[in-house]
């Protein structure tokens, strides 16, 4: 491992910062100090520290060499000039010559125009930026890589004095008011449905470093190895423990955790820190701000992903640095029995330390719904909101939250009235529970005597119990990308095909729709690197990936009829956007069954191979595609997606046009008709299909067979029993072309007239 040598320089800086930080004066004397020390040590004219207040304003607080009138007078919002750019981007910026920088913003009051050269930093704290420490020169002068390593280090211990009041009081930058103690709502994206209310616990680094500065780095070094060390031994003893089962591919998540532990470039940068002169917390804490920081920058989800679970890795080594890893892990005796969980973000590690019977929800600032913590709360049927800006401003430790994961909503401070509705709505959903799983064992059959096919959409071995527990006809869309996402390596053909097998077993007579791999957009494997794309959703993506890489998709095809092993097959194709794409699919298949007969291997008692449809553009090619294919799977989220023109996945779009506006419908009942007419069997598998007044929508068009989240099953089929058909068809038809925006409202009204819960 690459160590440089203990700059004792900078180990002498940082133990001048702390004489002074722990010395005499007022707040604002120590800063002015500080400055005046790191200007004197990188030889720079101007030090200047800007501190974040009010959310997004970045105020001059000391300067060394800019006019003092400027102090506490310049301010700079976030993204404007270099220093708000660096505070905004939370990246340093060294530039020989500042004024040429397209983000320059000159501001007369501080007499910065003679200075040439600035390199600036972000304050850091728990990946958050809280300021921009800044050194500019007047000779045009080049910034070495390791000079800004070191005022980043620097950073690093200014950070930890702002947040402790040591510098400048937290209320002078912080003024707290406004919405702080008022209930309110928060949006964001629903990743695991569920209702749940309790008490905030915010998870935050519970390891506050407070000596960061050490004298011995050989001493450092031995402590960090020895915690290293510590550290393994306890994250084999908890993925070997029990709490979810030893099946599934959130245990593989953990598996691929636990290598990162080893991960050399992780380790090197931290062995680097403690050369700096830092001590090994300090060391860890700087990379985990470092990573953090990135983190917040980088859009690639698999990457997000990776940093996530290094930062993990990080918050449990400070714990076992700090002697704290063998207290009872996240058992602290104060929290809550009713855990609401909020984070920025989360290892998948990190919520299997606190004690599942207590997790309520899990609220999260970023996050995603394939993220590996989001799999892992899936796992334990924890409700899941993520995307919720500003989540951290809002809410403080042990406030009251509601979680209302179905709609990506989340309440703060409920009002005494919201709180009773959420626990009303909470006993009504475990009655109601009840009463799905007496319906379970009834047929889903319409008052007009109409079977509706009720399936369940998987993606994941722990999925599978859904489909005893709602009693649905089968799996209408098994999503094959999720376990492919979760793996550091392409599953080889035997890896596969025991996966599908295992989907297979466990449905047993039910019929399983596989989709071929639909990765690309925002699902990317990390060994199968895509370039960067302008719109992802509409780029190299699912069939358009397995058409010019098939052999990849041979493999799949391979393993899916070598599970089969004689029993029937459905498979359908993500994302066909013509015939010939589906052709040119149907063609590699033929081509596995030809290599499969000629082995003289089982082939499946049956074969359908179907396509979904979610390109707007195959709706009017629906005739020549019927020939071509089995079934029809309509994909709504993203047919409705293509439609509107909307990203399904940018809240501020997402639900501004509705699946049940005439346009979508009419749409809907072209796809109907036209399978009809051709006698292809159709279903509809997106999300549309398990809300129950969708549902009740669907069947008035004319679907049959309808795919949903589990938990849908219940109450779509109690729809059903109540339904009454023909006339529903009716009312539908004759409101096909009403000028509205949707006919949601109509058809509510019609489900109400004839008592029918949606
Ligand atoms: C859809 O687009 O409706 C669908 C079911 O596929 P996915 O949600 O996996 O894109
Ligand atoms: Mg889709």
């Amino acid at each position: 491992m690459d160590h440089r040598p203990a700059t004792t320089g900078s180990r002498r800086l940082l133990s001048r910062l702390r004489d002074v930080m722990a010395g005499p004066g007022t707040a604002q004397q120590r800063l002015d100090k500080v400055v005046r020390i790191i200007a004197g040590d990188m030889v720079a004219e101007v030090c200047s520290v800007y501190l974040l207040r009010a959310g997004d304003i970045l105020e001059l607080c000391a300067t060394e060499g800019l006019a003092p009138e400027a102090v506490h007078h310049t301010r700079l919002r976030l993204g404007e000039g270099l220093v708000g750019v660096i505070g905004a981007t939370a990246r340093p910026l060294a530039l020989s010559d500042a004024q040429a920088h397209p983000s320059f913003a000159y501001r007369p009051e501080t007499g910065e125009e003679i200075y040439h050269s600035l390199m600036g930093v972000p304050i850091l704290r728990q990946g958050k930026v809280s300021g921009v420490l800044v050194v500019q020169n007047q000779a045009p002068r080049h910034y070495t890589d390791d000079e800004v390593e070191a005022l980043e280090t620097i950073a690093m211990v200014l950070a930890e004095l702002v947040a402790s009041g040591g510098l400048v009081s937290p209320d002078e930058l912080h003024p707290v008011g406004g919405i702080a103690t008022l209930p309110h709502r928060l949006d964001g994206v629903r990743f695991n449905p569920g209702l749940a209310i309790g008490t905030a616990v915010l998870h935050e680094p519970d390891i506050v470093v407070t000596k960061l500065i050490a004298e011995d780095p050989a001493k450092e070094r031995q402590r960090l190895e020895t915690a290293l060390a510590e550290m393994h031994v306890a994250l084999d003893r908890l993925l070997r423990s029990d709490v979810l089962g030893d099946s599934g591919e959130h245990r593989e998540i953990l598996e691929t955790y636990r290598l990162f532990a080893e991960d050399r470039g992780w380790l090197g940068r931290m062995h680097e820190a403690i050369s700096s002169g830092l001590t090994a917390e300090a060391a860890v804490q700087k990379v985990r701000e470092d990573t953090a920081a990135r983190m917040s920058k980088v859009m690639d989800p698999y990457i997000r992903e990776r940093m996530a679970d290094l930062e993990d890795l990080a918050m449990r080594l400070l714990r076992h640095l700090s002697g704290e890893a063998g207290r009872p892990v996240r058992g602290r005796a104060e929290l809550p029995a009713d855990i609401v969980l909020l984070a920025r973000n989360m290892g998948p590690a990190e919520l299997l330390d606190y004690d599942r019977r207590c997790l309520r929800a899990l609220v999260l600032e970023e996050g995603s719904a394939n993220a590996h913590v989001t799999i892992v709360a899936r796992a334990l049927d924890i409700p899941v909101v993520g995307r919720v800006a500003s989540l951290f401003a809002d809410v403080v430790a042990g406030d009251q939250v509601a979680v209302d994961a179905d709609n990506a909503q989340i309440f703060v401070r409920p009002s005494e009235d919201m709180q009773q509705a959420v626990e009303r709505a909470l006993a009504d959903r475990s009655s109601r529970q009840e009463q799905y799983r007496i319906l379970k064992a009834l047929p889903a059959v319409t008052l007009d005597g109409v079977a509706v096919r009720l399936m369940i959409n998987a993606g994941l071995l722990l999925d599978l119990p859904a489909l005893d527990e709602t009693g649905a006809d089968g799996i209408g869309l098994y999503r094959t990308e999720l376990p492919f996402m979760a793996r550091a390596t392409f599953p080889s053909v035997e890896e596969q095909a025991e996966l599908y097998r295992r989907v297979l077993d466990q449905a047993g007579d039910r019929t399983v729709v596989f989709r071929t791999l639909d990765i690309g957009g925002d699902k990317l494997l990390p060994y199968l690197p895509g370039a960067k794309e302008e719109n992802p959703a509409m780029g190299w993506r699912a069939i358009r990936i397995a058409l010019d890489r098939p052999s990849m998709l041979r493999h799949q095809l391979r393993a899916l009829i070598l599970a089969a092993d004689g029993r029937p097959l459905d498979v359908m194709f993500p994302m066909v956007a013509t015939v010939t794409e589906l052709a040119a699919a149907r063609r590699i298949f033929d081509l596995e069954l030809e290599r499969t007969a000629a082995r003289r291997r089982t082939l499946p008692s049956r074969l359908r191979v179907g396509t979904m449809i979610e390109v707007p553009a195959l709706v009017w090619h629906l005739g020549p595609l019927c020939r071509k294919v089995d079934f029809l799977s309509v994909g709504s989220n993203d047919l409705m997606q293509f439609l509107f023109a909307k990203d399904r996945g940018n809240p501020r779009v997402a639900d501004r046009y509705d699946d049940l506006a005439p346009a979508a419908l009419n749409c809907l009942d072209t796809i109907v008709r036209a399978a009809a007419m051709a006698g292809t069997p159709l279903s509809i598998c997106g999300e549309m299909a398990g809300g129950p007044i969708e549902a009740m929508a669907l069947i008035g068009l004319g679907f049959r067979t309808l795919s949903m989240t589990p938990s849908a099953i219940g109450p779509v089929k109690s729809m059903v029993r109540r339904l009454e058909l023909a006339p529903l068809a009716r009312y539908i038809a004759e409101r096909l072309n009403d000028p509205v925006a949707s006919l949601r409202d109509a058809l509510a009204e019609f489900a109400r007239d004839h008592g029918i819960a949606v």
